[in-house]
């Protein structure tokens, strides 16, 4: 029997807390870059409940005591990252003005 594999479909885990590549789990079983795997995430469900994060056969999963079990990739899709709070914004760069040499043979001198 002939299988036909999809490759693009590669998963790429994204740290929930900075949206780098995770390449650790927390303690929660949530994939997380080596910066935040000593953070917990709390998610909120859509619902307005937060999420209990359960570590199951397959990997870490959401539950909430309203609507249920959920794929933990589900329960990130809806989480927002938190942005730093310092505000870190490069200031905006002064407009150089690029500099056009003009080369001799291009200017006609009478
Ligand atoms: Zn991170
Ligand atoms: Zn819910």
């Amino acid at each position: 029997m002939y299988i036909l594999k999809r490759y693009g479909e590669s998963r790429k885990d994204t740290c929930p807390f900075c949206e780098k590549h995770g390449t650790t789990l927390n303690e929660q079983g949530i994939p997380t870059c080596s910066d935040h795997k000593g953070r917990s995430l709390e998610l909120k469900c859509v619902c307005g409940q937060w999420l209990d994060i359960k570590k199951g056969k397959w990997g870490a999963y959401a539950q909430c005591i309203r609507c249920g079990n959920m794929n933990l990739k589900k329960a990130l899709e809806m989480h927002v990252p938190e942005k730093p709070m310092e505000g870190k914004k490069d200031p905006p760069k002064p407009h150089v003005p690029t500099e056009i040499t003009v080369r001799s043979d291009e200017v006609d001198f009478l």
